[in-house]
């Protein structure tokens, strides 16, 4: 492969370069040829870290801002030696130092120098903001501007809101410099060894579980081509032998693990995906069954997240219910009832989901949901922002059974879950003539998105509609999943 010039680094690629140095030799050398298609973050994501960084800027009010767009890097170095002149508080400042180019989400002159605030939308801080600051430090420091204190800004998920946005419980500010100021030879050294790898070939990096680190990175379609797309030994779910040391020692796919390499459930899953096989243990099957009574209701909820909270009563990332399906099976055999609720957009969903719900839901029904601790999570919740309905959801919760018990035990168990027992993989498995594929909405991140689409809508009734036909299908869905596993636990337990 024929290189171009090499680009200087900016702060993102060296930190591609800690993360892999295949990473930034790809992203420099072949990012049009090779990088992933739809890899780009979404609208919604793009848009939240923008309010929080929009909002943490109110934390320092009254400062300039240095914009990226329609300036070049040397009209942004310009600028900002003009506002270290004249300004308190500058946002993105630009600095650049022996071909690095960074900008400081926040500056504040202090007494003898400034503060350094990085913003992030992460509930806490993570291993490679450390790297982030570090490299901030180093450029603007090397630039000939003191940095008396290095902080990271983040999102405090134990503020709860009530009115008015409060920015201080809703941020907390975490002082790193100690760690930064440590880390300055180091950084030096990565740059140095950055800048080397750049001026030559491809480097030869295996694949590892950085590939995963904080997100899937871009280039997996080309690293990972040579991995099996069906039956790798990345299926080998749970812990225990590691599937990376596996690969490299060129076993590629889960029916050739050896035996003797696994334990417990991974040496069930490697011998099911040998033979093919599904494993019964009808005692167990008939256990759970016994454990249910008519009416059955199968429940399902769809919540949505946000890093600022909208309403009063909600945490940052508080998972905020805003749709149910619930079939209802008045006794073995009978026909199934349907009810379902999908929230408005644009309104604090929660108290007309409850009682919507409570409606609905028969007193003495046996509540059978997949995942217990995510549906019993939220009514929890609930109980304690509406404590007079705490009995009735309390009594709700009692009566909860979880489907996924039978299968998390292996009491059923096919070698096509490929060691999971998600409702995504163990339907599938089961079921063949139910699946997601032709949905528009599939998962349950895929349908938080959609309910924040909806949000930014309320004037596009027509698009409107649509999103709502599509998050009604795709939770029904879920509850159907259900309906029909039990159908299958019932057949192999025998009962049926
Ligand atoms: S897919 Fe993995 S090995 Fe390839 S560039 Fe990305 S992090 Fe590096």
């Amino acid at each position: 492969m024929k290189k171009t010039t090499i680009p200087g680094l900016s702060k993102s690629r060296y930190l591609y370069g800690v993360r892999c140095p295949k990473y930034l030799w790809l992203e420099n050398f072949r990012k049009k040829e090779l990088r992933n298609e739809f890899d780009e973050p979404t609208e919604e994501i793009l848009a939240q870290g923008h309010r929080v960084g929009a909002l943490a800027q109110e934390l320092f009010p009254g400062g300039i801002e240095i914009p990226y767009a329609g300036l070049t890097i040397e009209e942004q170095l310009q600028q900002t030696e003009e506002a270290l002149k004249h300004n308190k508080v500058i946002y993105e400042a630009s600095f650049q130092h022996n071909g690095v180019f960074v900008k400081a989400d926040i500056l504040r002159r202090v007494r003898g120098g400034w503060e350094l605030h990085e913003v992030k939308s992460t509930s806490k801080v993570k291993d490679y903001h450390y790297d982030d600051l570090a490299a901030q430090y180093h450029v603007i420091s090397n630039a000939g501007i003191k940095i008396t204190k290095a902080h990271l800004v983040h999102i405090n998920t134990s503020y709860e809101r009530k009115g008015k946005l409060d920015l201080n419980q809703l941020f907390t500010i975490v002082n790193l410099t100690e760690t930064v100021l440590e880390m300055q030879p180091s950084v030096e050294k990565q740059i140095a060894k950055e800048k080397k790898m750049l001026s030559g070939q491809e480097p030869d990096m295996p694949i590892g579980p950085y590939c995963f680190d904080q997100y899937e990175c871009p280039y997996t379609g080309y690293c990972w081509r040579n991995v099996p797309e069906e039956g790798s030994v990345f299926d080998l779910a749970g812990n225990g032998v590691d599937c990376y040391t596996l690969y490299h020692e060129g076993i590629t796919k889960l029916k050739d693990i050896p035996l003797d390499r696994v334990k417990g459930k991974q040496r069930q899953q490697v011998e099911a995906a040998k033979k093919k096989q599904t494993i019964v243990n009808k005692e167990g099957l008939q256990k759970f069954l016994d454990s249910l009574w008519y009416p059955l209701c199968y429940l399902d909820f769809e919540t949505f997240t946000e890093a600022v909270p909208s309403y009063d009563s909600q945490k940052p990332y508080q998972q905020i219910p805003f749709q149910f399906s619930l079939h209802i099976q008045k006794k073995p055999g009978a026909r199934l009832y349907h009810h379902e609720y999908l929230a408005s957009p644009g309104i604090d969903p929660r108290k007309e989901f409850l009682d919507e719900l409570l409606k609905v839901l028969p007193e003495d029904g046996c509540v059978m949901v997949y995942y217990k601790p995510f549906e019993a999570g939220r009514l929890e919740e609930l109980s304690k922002l509406f404590p007079r309905k705490k009995k009735q959801i309390q009594a709700l919760i009692a009566n909860m059974i979880d489907l996924l018990d039978p299968f998390k035990a292996r009491h059923l168990y096919s070698w096509k879950q490929k060691g999971s027992h998600s409702l995504k993989a163990v339907l599938p498995a089961f079921v063949e003539d139910l699946s997601y594929d032709d949905l528009e909405i599939a998962n349950g991140g895929a349908a938080m998105q959609a309910y924040h689409v909806m949000c930014g809508l309320v004037d596009s009734p027509r698009k409107l509609a649509t999103l709502r036909k599509h998050l009604l299908t795709y939770c029904m869905q879920d509850t159907l999943a259900m309906v029909r596993l039990l159908e299958v636990v019932k057949l192999k337990s025998g009962t049926k």
